[in-house]
């Protein structure tokens, strides 16, 4: 083959390969491509002419797929996490050479690429975690990028990312995130914080609809307004678009109440949640984020357990409940929904501090921030501020406490506490909202019931206490004293 060489290739073209394959070669950037299922190939192939002549060159085997590309050759890898990015490394890595560079884009645990990195420096190659965000068409139109590892082979396709990243008006959504895993960790975190989103949005459709008798139409529309506020974001904008989708399997009614209410997950957000308590960072909305998916899955249970209660007294369903000023639930509902949020973005960027001082990567909390801002499935408008909050004091304890953030969660908390009130009272459950209003009333209190519980680990386990006029460690002999 006299053909010229790719200046970089991609290894399995499922839905985010492909894409990402496609978005690469339309930057300019000549790709080759390789699946282990040739028949993937072709599809890609097929899409580039397609798509736009995109110069992207199709590889059935391993060896082919290697030697086309320029030295010092990169390969992206998209597959499964876990076992099949080991067999693909295997395969190629069997055809490169000292100074080339494996970038695994998958969502994998990034204890796995870091042991992968010593397997591959072992063998003079460069390695890359790097994260992906934004689905389908971010991979294909713009995603957000975050690649951690190898410094220098970061900077041999930093021209590329810079190009295929989404773009957003201070740059493009991609930065160089730190050593060793970091790409992956960060990623695994976007995924946690996303979980958090996902919950508290569902839990004011919830109270909206359960609690203010708000049907899909004026869901639609109220979503859609959200979206031109603070709110702005992607998941805001398609929840708008997911009532408005008429059922066409059956002819009647709205898509959204035709689907069952259980929750799939691949396993990043339970991560976050592990890794949280390992860190002893409390991420208590993260949490209920994932305890919600986990209940969601017991469908039958919850079905007979409705059924009991409604014997017991207790309704499922407290439809259009009188007395309920709708344009007011609306307008709380919002504001308590933003604090929930801020409460939730909060938790997640202090698990990544402390991982970063744990591991030594020095993470950029507010260039995180900035490079979620567009491309990915967290993204919006408000990132721009956390960003902003970082800049303003990096070593801020909390966003809680940014100024600005400060201001906006007591100009909330009260409409916070109607919703959650509310909520409690009619018995529709709001996991993530309330989790996040006890992480903002804990934090906030200068004194917590925190001495009891020392006084009783020193009582039955001789743990001693501090105290809070002088300092010492101190034991009493409680069961003598009282
Ligand atoms: P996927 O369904 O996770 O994986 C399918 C791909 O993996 C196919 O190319 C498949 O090849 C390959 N594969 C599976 N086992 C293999 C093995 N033993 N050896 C070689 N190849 C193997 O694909 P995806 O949804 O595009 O996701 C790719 C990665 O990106 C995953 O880590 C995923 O978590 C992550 N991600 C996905 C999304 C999303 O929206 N889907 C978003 C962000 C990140 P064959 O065709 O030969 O079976």
């Amino acid at each position: 083959e006299s053909a010229t060489l790719s200046q970089i290739g991609l290894a399995g073209l499922a839905v985010m390969g492909q894409n990402l394959a496609l978005n690469i070669a339309e930057k300019g950037f000549p790709i080759s491509v390789y699946n282990r299922t040739t028949s993937k190939v072709d599809e890609t192939l097929d899409r580039a002419h397609r798509e736009g002549q995109l110069p992207l060159t199709g590889h059935y085997n391993p060896k082919d797929f290697v030697l086309s590309l320029q030295k010092p050759r990169s390969v992206i890898i998209l597959v499964k996490a876990g076992a099949p990015v080991d067999q693909t490394i295997a395969a190629l890595s069997a055809y490169m050479e000292p100074g080339d560079t494996i970038i695994d884009g998958g969502n994998e645990w990034y204890e796995n690429t870091e042991r992968r990195m010593v397997d591959a420096s072992a063998n003079g190659l460069l390695y890359l975690g790097m994260g992906v965000s934004g689905g389908e068409d971010g991979a294909r139109y713009g995603p957000s990028l975050m690649p951690g590892g190898s410094h220098r082979a970061y900077l041999n396709i930093h021209n590329i990312l810079d190009k295929v990243a989404a773009q957003v008006d201070d740059g493009p959504c991609v930065t160089y995130i730190g050593e060793g895993g970091s790409g992956n960790f960060v990623k695994m975190v976007h995924n946690g914080i996303e979980y958090g989103d996902m919950q508290l949005i569902s839990e004011a459709y919830d109270v909206l609809k359960n609690v203010g008798g708000l049907g899909n139409d004026e869901l639609a529309e109220i979503f859609g307004e959200w979206n031109r506020g603070e709110l702005e974001s992607f998941l805001i904008e398609i929840t708008s678009d997911i009532f408005k989708v008429e059922d066409h399997e059956s002819g009647k009614g709205h898509l959204v109440d035709k689907i069952l209410d259980k929750t799939g997950m691949k396993g990043t957000g339970k991560w976050t949640v592990q890794q949280a308590a390992e860190l002893s960072i409390a991420a208590p909305t993260i949490a209920a984020s994932l305890d919600s998916r986990y209940m969601s899955g017991l469908k039958e249970e919850r079905e007979a357990a409705s059924k009991i209660f409604s014997k017991e007294g207790l309704t499922e369903e407290i439809n259009n409940v009188g007395g309920v000023d709708k344009k007011k639930l609306v307008d709380d509902v919002r504001q308590a929904l933003y604090a929930s949020k801020i409460c939730s973005y909060a938790q997640g960027m202090n698990l990544l501090r402390a991982k970063s001082l744990e591991k030594g990567w020095g993470l950029n909390l507010g260039e995180l921030a900035r490079i979620w801002k567009g491309g990915c499935i967290i993204r919006a408008v408000f990132l721009d501020r956390i960003k902003q909050a970082y800049q303003r004091n990096p070593g801020l304890a909390n966003l809680l406490v940014d100024p600005e953030f400060a201001r906006e969660m007591v100009q909330r908390q009260a409409a916070w506490r109607r919703v959650v009130g509310l909520a409690i009272q009619k018995g529709v459950s709001v996991p993530g909202m309330s989790a996040s209003l006890q992480y903002f009333d804990t934090y906030r209190r200068g004194r917590l019931p925190a001495n009891l519980v020392q006084a009783q680990r020193d009582y039955f386990g001789a743990h001693t206490y501090e105290r809070v006029d002088r300092p010492g460690a101190y034991h009493t002999e409680w069961s003598k004293l009282a």
